[in-house]
C-alpha cells in the first residue's frame, strides 16, 4: 500500500509499505481512509518543528481522517490513543493520558491506503454524512474541547483571532451559543468569504477595528503578536482561550497588570477528550454543524506533494486542504 511517510525532518515522500494486519484479539480494526485533512501541524512534523516529546520518526502523516470499515461502514476515529488505566484517563481527561500516543505522530497515520485503529476509538457516522466533511471532526473536536473549557455564556460577544481552519471552525462552533456577535480578526483579505460562510458577523484585518471588551477571545493564529492582541481585546472578567501553537519555545510578553486588573482567565486547551469527540460526532450526525464550507482544496493521495505545497501558502482563499482516496 501507499503511505505518506516522513522518514526524518524534511524527508517526506509517498512510499510503498506492507499492508498492516489487524489483530482482532488486540481490539484493532482495519480502516480504508477516504479523506485525510492536512494542517499546520503536519507541516511542523515535516519540518521537525514539533516538540520531540510528541513525535516519533519515521512516521506516516494523517491525524484528521474519515474512512470505511471492511463491511463499508463509514467511520471516523480519535487520534489520541489513551491508555485507559492512568489517573488522567480515569477522570476522563484522555487528552492528558500519562502515555502520549497519537495516530499520525507516534503511530502510523491515515495518509495511506490502509490504517489500523483501536476499535474503542472508532465512531460510526450516520447514513448520508459526507466523508470529506467528516474528516473535519478532529479539528472540530479540538475547538469544541477548548470552548467547553472556556464555558461561553449564551448570547456572548466573542472575538476569534486567526483566519485559518481552526479560527474558522471556532466561529462556526460558537454559533451553538447563539452569540450576540462573533468577530473574526484575520490576516488575509482573501479569507473574507470563508469568514462569512463560517457565520462571522464581522471580518476585519485591523485589530483597532476589531475593538475590545469581548467576553471570550479565541486565539487561533499561534503567534506571539496574536496572543498579545487576544489578551488586549478581552473585557474585564473575560476569558482568553489559547488554541494556536506558536512553535516550541516561543514566548510572548504581556502586560501583567492588565491581566490582574482585568480579572482575566487565560486557558490553554490541548487536543480533545473522548467525551468531546463523541459530542462532536453527535453534532455532525445530527446535522447541527456543517463544517464543509471550510474545505477549499482536494488532492488525490498521489498528489500529496502539491497538497503540502498548497498548505504552505499561495494566493486565494485557503481553508482545509484534503487528501482524497478512492
Ligand atoms: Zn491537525
Ligand atoms: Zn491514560
Amino acid at each position: 500500500m501507499r503511505t505518506l511517510r516522513v522518514d526524518r525532518p524534511h524527508a517526506v515522500a509517498l512510499t510503498d509499505a506492507p499492508s498492516p494486519a489487524a489483530d482482532p484479539e488486540a481490539g484493532e480494526l482495519l480502516v480504508r481512509p477516504r479523506a485525510v485533512g492536512l494542517c499546520g501541524t503536519d507541516l511542523e512534523l515535516v519540518d521537525g518543528a514539533v516538540d520531540p516529546a510528541y513525535v516519533r520518526y519515521p512516521l506516516v502523516l494523517g491525524h484528521e481522517w474519515s474512512g470505511v470499515l471492511a463491511d463499508g461502514t463509514p467511520v471516523v476515529g480519535e487520534g489520541i490513543v489513551p491508555c485507559g488505566r492512568c489517573a488522567a484517563c480515569g477522570r476522563g481527561a484522555t487528552n492528558l493520558c500519562a502515555t502520549y500516543d497519537e495516530i499520525g505522530f507516534t503511530r502510523p497515520g491515515a495518509a495511506a491506503d490502509e490504517l489500523l485503529v483501536p476499535a474503542r476509538l472508532v465512531h460510526r457516522l450516520a447514513p448520508g454524512v459526507d466523508l470529506a466533511e467528516a474528516a473535519l471532526v478532529e479539528p472540530m473536536a479540538v475547538v469544541l474541547r477548548g470552548l467547553r473549557r472556556a464555558a461561553p455564556e449564551p448570547g456572548l460577544r466573542a472575538l476569534v483571532v486567526g483566519d485559518g481552519t481552526i479560527g474558522l471552525l471556532a466561529v462556526h462552533l460558537l454559533r451553538l451559543w447563539s452569540p450576540a456577535e462573533v468577530c473574526l480578526l484575520g490576516r488575509r483579505p482573501e479569507q473574507a468569504g470563508l469568514a462569512a460562510a463560517a457565520g462571522a458577523d464581522r471580518f476585519t484585518l485591523d485589530p483597532e477595528e476589531a475593538g475590545g471588551g469581548y467576553q471570550l477571545v479565541v486565539e487561533a493564529a499561534g503567534t506571539p503578536e496574536a496572543v498579545g492582541t487576544a489578551l488586549g481585546a478581552a473585557g474585564r472578567g473575560g476569558t482568553v482561550l489559547l488554541l494556536g501553537l506558536a512553535g516550541t519555545g516561543r514566548t510572548a510578553a504581556f502586560p501583567i497588570d492588565e491581566l490582574v486588573n482585568g480579572d482575566l482567565t487565560v486557558r490553554g486547551s490541548f487536543a480533545y477528550t473522548s467525551e468531546v469527540w463523541r459530542e462532536t460526532v453527535g453534532l455532525l450526525n445530527a446535522g447541527e454543524v456543517a463544517p464543509g464550507f471550510v474545505i477549499t482544496h482536494r488532492f488525490p493521495l498521489a498528489e500529496a506533494a502539491a497538497a503540502l505545497a498548497t498548505l504552505r501558502g499561495g494566493a486565494g482563499p485557503r481553508g482545509k486542504v484534503l487528501l482524497t482516496l478512492p
